[in-house]
Parts: structure tokens; sequence; C-alpha cells
């Protein structure tokens, strides 16, 4: 029979090597999550069986052949008894050396057994205690076993004449030798390079403990019911109460030592009588055990326990896996049933976990037949058939076929083809790329700089690296959040947006200290932003605007007029959609604020850059095609990022700025008519000196101002800079004065402060990621160093010349939870990201504000 705790029992001297009980000094610091977990059910007053932890020092010493005092470990148990050693690392995840079982087996004990158990379960126990002891601790080759025959007597002489053999030495009778071998052999593997990598991949510290615990083994046999088995109180997959597990029953008729084929479950299941059938006292008194775990341990935890003759004994608790949905449900539900506070059950979640939740996800037992990958650039996964070009994406969609968009790269024109499509994969491109910024936008799955594999477009074919020929039709599926591209499709997994994340999201609010707004272009992406509750928008790229269908020929006319009258004249075509677009955005935020971008991007964007686009512009226009070639001709650039754009046309060209000024205000008035009264932000893209604010701001005060008069209304604007090029952010001091806002475009930043092309450098950023040059992508982590220092410093100066300015980030970097803590550090008011990011930068800065560090 096992002893249970004297749980009066004295502390023990040696906190190196110490008996577990309730109040022996240990810590997971010291002695790993195991020994402290088993501490704790201990205090529970649970039916543990008697534990000795090993302290991380005291592993260190062994592994450096200096052992502890085994007969004092010994002496802790009763005598006769069976041990086994597991590991208890800090970290459960960080894992840890097999655990060895059955230590103490030898030929007396064996007899011993007999007289218990019967002659079978004993010699059973003995030779896979010889098996394991030889390949885990002796190091044998696990073939040298590959003739025993069984585990009658046969079988168990056999083993024991391989072990003499291989290693010319008996096996080792003696207890105490044996536990010597194995908490060396332990301690040493844990040292072991391979193990140390293993551990650092999941986060450990290079200098990371290891501990034991040396514990009496429950072998769940006996003439009563018996066995051994887990079980926890929600399923691993939704988080929801379900008692699940598994129970391996030796009574039932069968050996029991022979593995699954008995298994039974724990629940009503058709293959076998249940636990609860079987041992109606013990299961009730597991279920009241786990229930007890959960709540004063304060998390769902896994039993492991053994039943000996009827008798209940509680071996382990872990923490129960699982999935993204799952840990958001039991950190919820752990906080409603008042076990943790809500602050807590926030920090419990990685934001990361959230974006699986917001898309559908590959599952994770699915087979992927990976043919490709590149930047995971927008998560989620789809399926669907290639089609190479936008248009042919929009006749998929028409036909309600599911189609993967894949293209060397995107621009502007493929937006509705995006928009069509299920999923985008682009040859080119890094994670500020169009296809990666819009896919991000409007959440669809998306793979950009695929260049492992080749994109023929002539031929409409994608050929991989192995040479497997894909073509238009055949069936794809692109996992934008690994970043891999699978032939055929694949078993998914829903998105999870239930009741457990709507709760997440409202505690986050609560806590959060940082306005989190959302990128939004279209009514669209506001309805998603207001939906995730938003603050706002704070990025509105209205050049998209301009793709709609029936605006973009007239978008070419304006491009093309020779004469600012004749462009007045045709803006005046394109005002009423642009108020109609602004004013169904300003009905949906609600009186939210939204900051409106002016026009960013250089003209010639616009125009078509095949023959056949231009014939068809020539005609409607009325033109000669020489004409229109030569005029596209002469408008193209050498570096069109750092050309004719942002602000620059809004100084060139101002009509375009005075259009979309009026069509803001105009917008703004209709709205608020309808509803909450809208203070309208304007935003001026690329700035690099004080004198372009002035003059744009110039000719929009003066845009107000008529608006005020033909209208007979009153109404409040905001004017602000887009800081996105080095110099904006080091003259900030002599900009801040002449706007209500500086907002940082890091994408643009992040170009300009490397000199790095934010469309190319997917090309060549995993090679110099990997060679640690960069540690990160610094398009999609912040580079808090160089380009973080010019934030700080327009910060600051822009802060000390206006100190009312509004501080904000509107690049792509604003969901991520690192560049949040940062802006959140240099007092910035908000951040502004995709809206499906939204959720993960509000519990990131909810977990900032409540002090902890992001997991
Ligand atoms: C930026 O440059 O950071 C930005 C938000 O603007 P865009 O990505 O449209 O250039
Ligand atoms: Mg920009």
């Amino acid at each position: 029979m096992l002893q249970r705790y004297n749980l009066g029992a004295a502390v023990q001297n040696n906190p190196n090597t110490t008996l577990v009980t309730a109040q022996a000094p240990i810590a997971a610091e010291t002695h790993g999550g195991r020994a402290k977990c088993l501490q704790r059910l201990v205090r529970l007053e649970l039916p543990v069986p008697r534990t000795v932890a090993l302290s991380f020092d005291a592993v260190k010493r062994i592994a450096k052949g200096e052992l502890p005092d085994i007969a004092a470990i010994v002496s802790q148990f009763p005598e006769g008894v069976l041990l086994c050693v597991r590991p208890s690392s800090e970290d459960p995840d960080w894992g840890g050396p097999g655990a060895v079982l059955n230590i103490g087996m030898n030929t007396q004990r064996c007899e011993a057994l007999n007289e218990r158990l019967g002659e079978t379960a004993a010699r059973a126990i003995y030779t896979r205690f010889v098996q394991s002891y030889a390949v885990d601790v002796a190091r044998l080759d696990p073939d040298v076993f590959e003739n025993v025959k069984g585990e009658g007597a046969e079988g168990l002489s056999e083993a024991l004449r391989a072990y003499e053999s291989e290693l010319e030495e008996p096996f080792p009778a003696n207890p105490s030798d044996q536990l010597a071998a194995v908490l060396k052999s332990m301690a040493r593997a844990w040292d072991g390079t391979s193990a140390r990598l293993l551990r650092q991949a999941k986060g450990a510290p290079a200098d990371a403990g290891l501990g034991l615990v040396v514990q009496e083994m429950a072998l769940g046999l006996g003439q009563g019911e018996s066995g051994s088995g887990v079980l926890q109180l929600v399923d691993s997959d939704t988080g929801l109460p379900q008692i699940t597990g598994r129970y391996l029953s030796q009574s039932q008729g069968r050996d029991a030592l022979e593995g699954d084929a008995a298994a039974l479950y724990l629940g009503r299941d058709p293959r076998g009588p249940s636990l609860e059938e079987l041992a109606p006292e013990a299961f009730n008194a597991l279920k009241t055990h786990a229930g007890l775990m959960r709540s004063k341990l304060r998390e769902e935890m896994q039993v492991e326990f053994a039943i000996e003759n009827g008798a209940l004994y509680i071996l382990d608790g872990v923490r129960v896996a699982r999935s993204s949905q799952a840990t958001v449900q039991i950190a919820v539900q752990l906080a409603d049933d008042k076990i943790i506070p809500r602050a807590e059950a926030l920090m419990r979640v990685p934001p990361r976990t959230l974006s699986e939740l917001l898309h559908r996800q590959i599952s994770p037992d699915a087979e992927r037949d990976v043919i490709g990958h590149g930047i995971a650039a927008s998560p989620g996964a789809a399926t669907g058939q290639i089609v190479f070009t936008a248009a042919e994406a929009q006749a998929s969609a028409a036909r309600g076929d599911p189609c993967i968009l894949v293209r060397r790269e995107t621009s502007p024109e493929d937006i509705r083809g995006m928009h069509a499509a299920h999923a985008v994969l682009t040859e080119r491109g890094g994670i500020t790329s169009h296809a990666a910024v819009i896919g991000r936008g409007i959440g669809l799955p998306c793979v950009v700089g695929a260049s492992n594999m080749r994109f023929i477009s002539s031929k409409k074919q994608l050929v991989t690296q192995d040479g497997r020929v894909f073509s238009a039709g055949d069936v794809v599926t692109v996992d934008g959040t690994s970043g891999e591209v699978l032939a055929g499709a694949t078993k998914m997994r829903e998105a999870a947006l239930d009741e457990g994340f709507q709760k997440l999201m409202d505690w986050s609010t609560e806590f959060c200290d940082i306005g989190i707004r959302a990128n939004a272009d279209t009514p669209a992406d506001a309805q998603t932003a207001r939906n995730f509750n938003a603050q706002g928008i704070g990025l509105c790229r209205t050049e998209h605007m301009f793709f709609e269908a029936g605006r973009l020929t007239v978008m070419r006319e304006m491009i093309f007029a020779e004469t600012s009258q004749d462009r007045r004249a045709v803006l005046e075509r394109l005002l009423p959609m642009q108020r109609a677009d602004f004013t169904q955005l300003f009905r949906i935020m609600k009186g939210q604020p939204v900051c409106i971008r002016l026009f960013d991007p250089p003209l010639h964007e616009f125009l078509p850059t095949d023959r056949a686009g231009q014939r068809e512009l020539a005609e409607a226009l009325d033109l000669p095609l020489s004409n229109v070639t030569r005029r596209i001709d002469a408008m193209s650039e050498y570096n069109p990022m750092l050309g004719l754009r942002g602000v620059r046309l809004g100084v060139t060209v101002p009509e375009i700025y005075e259009m979309q000024a009026r069509a803001i205000f105009e917008a703004s008035i209709d709205a608020s008519d309808a509803g909450t009264p809208v203070e309208p932000e304007i935003m001026i893209p690329l700035v690099s000196a004080r004198r372009e604010v002035e003059l744009v701001k110039t000719s929009i005060d003066a845009v107000a101002a008529a608006v005020r008069n033909e209208w007979d209304r009153d109404f409040a604007y905001r004017l602000g800079v887009m800081v996105e090029t080095p110099r904006a952010a080091l003259r900030a001091a002599e900009i801040a004065p002449h706007c209500a806002f500086l907002s940082f475009g890091t994408n643009d930043l992040t170009q300009m402060t490397y000199g790095l092309s934010r469309d190319d450098a997917g090309r060549f950023m995993s090679d110099y990621v990997q060679q640690g040059v960069f540690p990160e992508d610094p398009f999609h982590v912040l580079d808090t160093e160089g380009v973080g220092e010019l934030l700080k410093i327009g910060a600051e100066r822009g802060r000390s010349a206006q100190p009312n300015v509004t501080l904000s980030i509107c690049g792509e970097h604003g969901g991520n939870p690192e560049s949040i803590s940062f802006c959140r550090d240099a007092g910035f008011d908000y951040v502004s990201c995709s809206p499906f990011r939204v959720p993960v930068a509000r519990l990131a800065a909810a977990q900032l504000a409540i002090g902890g560090n992001i997991q």
C-alpha cells in the first residue's frame, strides 16, 4: 500500500534534496514547476505519493559528478517500494529528459510483487524496467532487445542477458545504484547541446535549470479496480466545460501492461465501461480533486492519477494543453468564476493568439503538402483555384468559385480583384508592400515574397522549386499565418469570435490607456473597425477610392488635363463621389474621429501600363494614341516613391487637395446633420519642410472658409502632418505649430531611414535576419533604435513647440505589441493599425497598462 503524506512532517534541513511537504522550502525558480505544483497538491491534502524534490543546484552538481546523499533520499521512502524520477524545469514548456519509472526493481522485489500482483504483471514490470534503464540510462541501442520474446520469464532472462553481454557487467540490482545512475543520466541529458537548443527555441534562458522529482510509484495494479490515466475538466479545443481524459484499466480481463488495446474512456464510451462505472467513488473523488486544483491552483489542470484497488492517487498536475480559442475561453471563465481577477485573465492570453481567432486557419492536424513559402503577410488561410489577374478573380467570384489571386506583385489596380479573391499570393514584396497592407486591411490571407516559386505569368503557371507545375484553375491553399503555400485543399478550423473573445475585448478596453484606432479606407473596413471597437479611424488612404468603377477614367482625364481650369472641371465630377465616400465613413463612425489622408501616390500609378489599356484610354479621351503614350512616358519617374507624390503633388497640383478638402467639409456637414457632429481630421502625407505645410494649410483654410460661406454653416476641423520622412521628424519643432496632430508613418519612415525599398526588401530580408544583420524585419517590428530614435526626436521636438499636439503612429507597426509598448513609453496618444489587428493591439495595450510583460 502506498504511503500517503504525514502532513506534519518536519521541514527537511537540506533544501537541495527535500521531501515535498506543505512547508518545505520549494519554489518554481529553485526546484522547477513540477516540484512546486506537487507541493501545492500536498497542501491541498490530495492523495499524492511521497515525493522528494532535487533543486536546480543539486542537479547541476550531479551533472558534474557530485552525487547527493542517495541513501538519505532512499530513506525518505518506505522499504521495498519502486520509485520514478521526472524532470521539473522552471517552465514546463521547456521540457526535459523523459521520466524513468519502476526504479528499484530487482529479483527480490519482483518476487515480492509476484505475491501481490501475480507473476505475469511482476515480470512484465521488471522486463520493461531493464529495457528502459538500458536504453535511457546506460544508453544502449534499443536494437539490443530486438529478439527479446515478450515479458514472461523467458523474456525477462533474455533482457537481462542482453544487458550483461552488451555492457559486460550484470544488471545493477541495488536500488540506490539504480537511482544514482538515473539521476546522473537525466542531469547530463539536460546539459546536452540538442536539449539546450531545443529549450532555447522555446524561450528558455541559456542557463535554465532543471530540478528532478523522485516519487514513490503508484503502479495502478492490484486485485480490485486498478489502472491509471489523466483527466481534465475542459475540452482542449474549445475550452468549454467537458470532462475528458483517458483511463487504462488493468482489471478488465487483460494483461495490465499491454498498452492501448484495453484503453477505457472516462466518459461513457461504446468501447467499454467508463471509469465512472468501474470505480464510481474514485471517479467522484477525482472530479472533486480536479475542481479543487482548478480553484486553488487558479488554472485548468490535467490531473495524472492512478487507482490501486479502488484507492485514488494523484501523481501530478500539468496545465491543460489548449488551442487559441481555449486559451481565451479558459482565462475568461476563470475570471468569471472569480478564481482570477480580470487583469490576470488578460495577462494570460498572448496577444498574437487573438489573430488566430479572427480568421479561418488550417487545422493543426491537417496534412500539409507544402509547395512554397514566403512572408506571412496577413493571417488566416484559404483554399481556391489559382487565377492570375484581378479580372479573372472577379469573374471567379461572380461564378461563386473561391479563388487565389496569384500576382508578381499587386498594385492599386488589383484592389477589386483582391476583394474578390479568398487569398493572395505574390512573388515579390515585403511586409509593407501593397498586397500585404491591403490584405491585412481587409482580413484577406496573404503570402508575399514567395521567391522560391517561379511565377510565369505569360504561361499562367506557378512552378515550385522541385519542378511541380500549377496552372490557372488548379487548387492551392495559402496560409497567411505561416507563410506557406500548399497543394490542394486542406482541413480548416473556422474563426472563433465567440462570447469569450468579446468579453476579453471589453475587459481590455477597461484597462487600455493608449488609444487604438484603425486604418480604414472603405465603408466595409470602417464597419470592421467599429465591430472591433476601434476608437476612430487613424488613417484613411483616399487613393484607393479612385480605382472604383466609373472613377478611374475620370481620374485619368484629370491627369491628362492641360490647364488648371480643365483639371478643376474634371475634379468637379469626382467631388460628389468623394463626398459620398466620406459621408459614409463619418456615418459609420458615428462621431468618432476620422483622419483622412490627402492623396499620396504618384499620378502615373493610375495610368495604364500596357498597350491595350493605353489604346482604350486614347479612345476614352478622344486623343491620338501617340499623344497618350508620350504623356505617359513623360510622367514616368526613376524612383517614384521618392518622386512627385504626397504633399509635393499638393503643392504643384493644388486642385486635387482642394477638391478633397471640399468633399471632406461638405460630407462632415451632411453627416453632422444626420447624427453626431463630425470634426474631420485632414492629414498631409510625405511632408519634409515647414513651407509645404504652410502652403497646403493656407489653401485648405481657404476652402473651409468658402464652404462655410456657401453653406452658411460653421464647422471645425483638425489639420495634421504625416511624419514619414526623416527630415519631418528632425524638423518637427517648426512643423508642429502649424498643425493639430503629428502621425508617424513608420512604413515610409523605415524605408527612408534605412534607404531600403519596402517593396523589394522581401528578396533578401530573410538572409539579413538569418545572418543577424537585422534582429527582425524592420518593416514588421519597429526598429526602436534607429527609426525609434527619429520617432522620439519628432515627438519631443513637436511637443516642445506645441504642447497640445496629438501624437500617433499609423504605419503597419501600429498593430505590433512591441511597437505599441514603445509608443506608449514615448507618450503617444494613440496607435492606428489594420482593423483586424485592433483586437491584438487592444489586448497588448491593456497588458502594458496592467504592467506585465507581453508574452
Ligand atoms: C506609412 O508610410 O507609414 C503609411 C502609413 O503610409 P503608406 O503605407 O500608405 O505609405
Ligand atoms: Mg507613407
